[in-house]
């Protein structure tokens, strides 16, 4: 149960003075719904008004506050669509004050004529004269508290205006309380931080702009709660993971020995690398989990296909999933001849398997007539039972929930799992988002494949790019034309490619296929299937080309607003060509004039194919936010760190958790207790049940 310390942080926005049903919904929107949301939501910006010039001397455009003598108030104006206007002054000159459909009595109260007065707010020029229109702050400067000096600004949302925002989260700040400190002490002395809620209260009240940097100490203490809230629920994970027990699955090696030599190459030193570390989990008697990462192309499916025959030796079933049956089909075509060569039964089994034979499939896998089952999500349907699966795989795992992975390993008896992305993860990031799985990368790719010529190339040769098109068609080639992909709105997106699909049919005739994100999954099977055999010359698409998905032919890939794609979608896209023997090219369109970071990541495309060099300097390039942004959902998001910046602290929190684990592993011990109270104020609730669940 989450400690009742935490009780009044986690209570809704709307107890909040000042936040009613329709701005909780807006706060809502850009922090959250609770207290919490707000006090781990900081400040991005800040308005400072201690620069207090002379009247003559305030710059225009800029926040200023003024010390000026009230000198008359003109008459009130006679329509309603005209200023009030004050005159004041100070010894250097005449500043006009001015409202918009004020109330005189209140200017008469607030400004009276020959007092002296604080403005603060921004100075035009106006036909010669200064004014300041709806000065932000009024004050006595017998009182010049009434006007801070400071004032933290919030990322907002549309409709919610910065002063809502402020006060929502200076209460959120007020109910912070004095928690026990979890940090370890020797590491807490050595930064010099201060505790959680000194910490809090600093972050929300910068007084200058390098205290909103993410690395001022308050930010840097913060930032590592949150990393070591994220370690250390992964790490008890992974520890009541591997406690319970799997299975040893232990093969004698001969059917893997048939199959190497079928195969028509040899495993690259990557792929043996990878095959090592699965074997030695599928030995153990602990539960793999292991994510196998590596670019399209490098040679996945083969390793997958070895540790499926693990098992088989081990007399057992396998199972291998993708996310569609296009990519299932592939899958089953390409290993058919090794799995002739070895005697595997393998079959598949998807959406379109319906009746007598879909129960006659059924039947087979639950007597361990089928050795290798191949498929969709119809594999983890109710109805469908294994005789004995011990090794469960799924290729491009982050096209599946959490739920659809343990659905599937429950169609055995605790087997062993494989997950596979072609989508490298920088490194950092793998630790906060699959910090509970073992890793293996393929780093290297097969020998022999001819690098794809990339090349950015300004939108306004379009034409150019519709003509190379039409020549490479004629000869046979295939081409992807990828459209823009606003995030915002998938109607543009499509107006977008259905003009481009016009435009191209008009040059090439039916063989112009399109695929979008808004069509039924068995329509855009279909247009893919087309494709694939060569009936397509062209294949238009808004949404990220369906992964993995391998058609030999195809040589160009053009993307359009290339600068709008995140490296790592760009570089999965560049890896669908280039699978043959012939010379591929990759045209990134874009829109002139770039900006310096966007020819920077463009530059980082044309220089290497290496996809997990790519992603890390996408994340440098762009920071957490962005990349994070772009990149497949799965990933948890960190509001206080950016592990683009606080890579060092996402380290340290790991080594941290890997010790309190050891030490403490029920977090027991004082501090243990703290570490609970910090795993609830993350909302990592999932990750403390594990604990008393014992
Ligand atoms: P991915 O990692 O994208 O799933 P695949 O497993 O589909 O890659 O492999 C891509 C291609 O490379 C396939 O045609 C496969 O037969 C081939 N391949 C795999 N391993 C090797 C290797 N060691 N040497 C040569 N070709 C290989
Ligand atoms: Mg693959």
């Amino acid at each position: 149960m989450r400690p009742a310390i935490l009780n009044p942080l986690f209570a809704d926005i709307t107890v909040l003075t000042g936040v009613g049903p329709k701005i909780a919904a807006l706060i809502t929107r850009a922090a959250g719904p609770r207290i919490v949301d707000l006090l781990l939501t900081p400040p991005t910006g800040l308005v400072d008004r201690t620069f207090q010039p002379k009247v003559a001397d305030a710059p225009e455009g800029r926040i200023v506050t003024l010390e000026i003598t009230v000198d008359r108030h003109e008459a009130p104006p006679k329509g309603r669509r005209l200023p009030y206007k004050i005159i004041c002054s100070d010894e250097t000159g005449f500043l006009t004050l001015v409202f918009f459909h004020a109330r005189a009595d209140y200017l008469i109260k607030q400004l009276p004529e020959g007092a002296r007065r604080l403005v603060s707010g921004k100075v035009e020029d106006f036909n010669g004269a200064r004014q300041m229109t709806h000065p932000d702050y009024i004050a006595d400067p017998e009182k010049p508290g009434d006007m801070p000096l400071h004032e933290a600004v919030y990322p907002l949302t549309a409709g919610l205006s910065a002063a809502v925002m402020r006060k929502a989260a200076a209460q959120a700040v007020a109910r912070a309380p004095a928690l026990d400190e979890w940090q370890e002490p020797n590491w807490f002395a050595k930064h010099h931080w201060k505790n959680w809620k000194d910490a809090i209260e600093t972050v929300h009240a910068p007084s200058a702009q390098e205290e909103l940097s993410l690395l001022s100490p308050a930010r840097q203490r913060l930032a590592y709660d949150e990393l070591l809230a994220n370690q250390l629920a992964l790490a008890l994970i992974r520890k009541a993971r591997v406690k319970t027990k799997g299975r040893a699955i232990k093969g004698d090696g001969k059917l893997i020995a048939i199959a190497k030599k079928a195969l028509p190459f040899s495993l690259t030193g990557a792929q043996t690398e990878a095959l090592k570390e699965i074997f030695a989990d599928m030995r153990s008697n602990e539960r793999m989990v292991r994510l196998l990462q590596g670019d399209v192309g490098s040679g996945k499916t083969i390793v997958a296909f070895f540790a499926m025959l693990g098992a088989i030796e081990a007399g057992a079933q396998a199972a291998l999933m993708a996310p569609t049956e296009i990519l299932a089909r592939q899958h089953m075509e390409s290993l058919s001849e090794l799995a002739a060569a070895t005697g595997v039964r393998m079959d598949i089994l998807t959406g379109r398997d319906k009746g007598a034979a879909r129960t006659e499939k059924l039947t087979r896998l639950k007597n361990g007539e089928i050795d290798i089952m191949m498929g969709t999500h119809a594999l983890f349907q109710e109805g469908v039972a294994f005789k004995d699966l011990a090794l469960a795989v799924i290729d491009e795992q982050h096209r599946f929930g959490v739920r659809q992975r343990i659905a599937l390993t429950q169609k055995g008896p605790k087997p062993d799992l494989l997950v596979m992305t072609a989508t490298p993860i920088p490194r950092t990031l793998a630790l906060t988002a699959y910090g509970d799985m073992e890793h293996s990368r393929i780093t290297e790719k097969p020998p022999g494949r001819k690098p794809v010529d990339t090349r950015a190339i300004p939108m306004n040769r379009l034409d150019e790019m519709i003509a190379a098109v039409k020549r490479a068609a004629a000869e046979g080639n295939q081409a992807y034309w990828v459209c823009p992909l606003v995030e915002e709105s998938d109607i543009i997106d499509l107006t977008a490619a259905e003009e481009r699909f016009e435009s191209l049919k008009a040059v090439l005739g039916d063989r112009v296929g399109l695929v979008h994100g808004r069509m039924s999954g068995p329509d855009k099977d279909a247009v893919m299937e087309k494709f694939y055999r060569g009936d397509l010359s062209v294949l238009i698409a808004t949404t990220v080309i369906e992964v993995g998905v391998n058609a030999p032919n195809a040589t160009i890939m053009i993307i359009e607003h290339a600068e709008r794609f995140g490296l790592a979608q760009l570089h999965q896209l560049r890896g669908r060509v280039g699978r043959g023997d012939k010379q591929s090219s990759c045209i990134l369109l874009y829109k002139p004039p770039l900006g310096e970071t966007a020819k920077a990541r463009l530059k980082v495309l044309r220089d290497t194919e290496d996809g997990f060099v790519i992603a890390e300097e996408d994340l440098r390039l762009r920071g957490a936010g962005d990349f994070l942004g772009a990149a497949q959902s799965g990933f948890p998001r960190f509001r206080l760190a950016d592990i683009a910046v606080h890579g060092e602290l996402l380290a340290a929190a790991r080594d941290d958790a890997t010790m309190i684990i050891d030490r403490d592993p029920e977090l027991r011990t004082p501090r243990g207790e703290a570490l609970r109270t910090l795993l609830y104020l993350f909302s990592r609730d999932d990750a403390v049940k594990l604990l008393s669940a014992g």
